[in-house]
């Protein structure tokens, strides 16, 4: 076997658990188109030591710090199958086959705002417009936001912004809020809904100005926040092979993983927003980090007479 491990995917989850092999002197490649989620957003937020950096400034640093580990062998290079082999693995790049007993999916999830279908809308996102209020909240606070939602989220989404910002509108695109006490509820609590179509979203430089309705009529905001960004994985890896899924928070599709981040396919590792749609950067390297741990765990009780 050429590698112990191949991480597939090197954002906060791969890199992290390529860091943690490396100081295990685990034989591991690290396969990495280096476009992260994040990356159009201009600040990272609520990692420590690293708040307010950019996504790449962190991306860097990380790829550094892995230089130092011999047994680590990172490679820009796209994966494009994962097979399995006899009770161990072969991941294809477009010219190369590695194998290796152990493979981590570490591929993310990837944003699909044009597909929304608002038009505007790809110009503010990670600008002014954001998908998480942990992430941004703190720097929208108290300015006047849009939530732009279906009628489903909508209630919820709006209820949670509004603790950051007293002046919130709920932006439906013609969706109709049915929930006649859902909306007495909102209203009670100072979010105010717009039922009608949005035409555009008007900017500068990224930055939110308002919204502009069917009617040609425009509400001013300064930011928002959009609950679905239309995401899908990354890679259909997990898929393919068939990896069994769970509903987990908020009624969301998860891959179904043990304690140590092992799919019920044995070798088959899911980290990051790969399982989970949406970790964010701090649970990602937590995640990278166990399962990295983990692994070594298990190499060793492999070796051990
Ligand atoms: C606009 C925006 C703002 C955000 N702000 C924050 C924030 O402030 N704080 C925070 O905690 N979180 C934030 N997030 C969320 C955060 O970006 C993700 O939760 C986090 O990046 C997930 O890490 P990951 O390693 O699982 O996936 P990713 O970061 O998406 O990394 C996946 C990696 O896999 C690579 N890859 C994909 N397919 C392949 C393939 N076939 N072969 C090889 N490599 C491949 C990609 O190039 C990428 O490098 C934000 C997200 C967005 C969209």
């Amino acid at each position: 076997m050429e590698y112990e491990i191949i991480i597939v995917g090197g954002g906060p989850a791969g890199m992290s658990a390529a860091l943690v092999l490396g100081r295990s002197r685990i034989k591991t490649l690290l396969l990495n188109t280096e476009n992260p989620r994040n990356m159009v957003t201009t600040y990272s937020h609520g990692f420590l030591t690293q708040d307010g950096k950019h996504p790449r400034e962190i991306f860097r640093i990380a790829k550094q710090q892995l230089t130092k580990y011999p047994s680590v062998n990172y490679k820009k290079e796209k994966a494009i199958d994962v097979k399995s082999e006899n009770g161990s693995f072969s991941v294809s790049t477009e010219n190369n086959t590695y194998s290796a007993k152990r493979v981590i999916i570490a591929t993310g999830h990837k944003d699909n705002i044009s597909s929304i279908g608002i038009e505007g809308l790809t110009e503010v996102y990670g600008k002014s417009v954001y998908p998480c209020p942990f992430c941004d909240g703190f720097e929208m606070a108290d300015k006047k936001l849009a939530v732009i939602s279906d009628a489903n989220m909508a209630p919820m989404f709006s209820k949670t912004i509004s603790h950051w910002s007293k002046d919130v509108i709920v932006f439906t695109n013609g969706e109709h809020i049915s929930d006649k006490g859902m909306v007495l509820n909102l209203q009670k609590n100072g979010v105010s809904i717009v039922e009608k179509k949005i035409h555009k979203l008007i900017s500068k430089g990224g930055i939110l100005t308002g919204i502009e309705l069917e009617d040609g009529s425009i509400i001013d905001r300064e930011g928002g926040f959009l609950p679905d960004t239309n995401s899908t994985e990354s890679t259909d890896f997990a898929k393919r092979m068939n990896v069994p899924t769970e509903i987990g928070l908020f009624g969301m599709t998860y891959y179904k993983v043990d304690e140590n981040k092992e799919t019920d396919i044995k070798g088959i590792y899911i980290v990051g927003d790969a399982r989970t749609r949406w970790s964010g950067v701090a649970s990602s390297v937590a995640e990278g980090s166990e399962v990295a741990e983990a692994i070594t765990h298990q190499i060793i009780e492999e070796k051990w007479k």
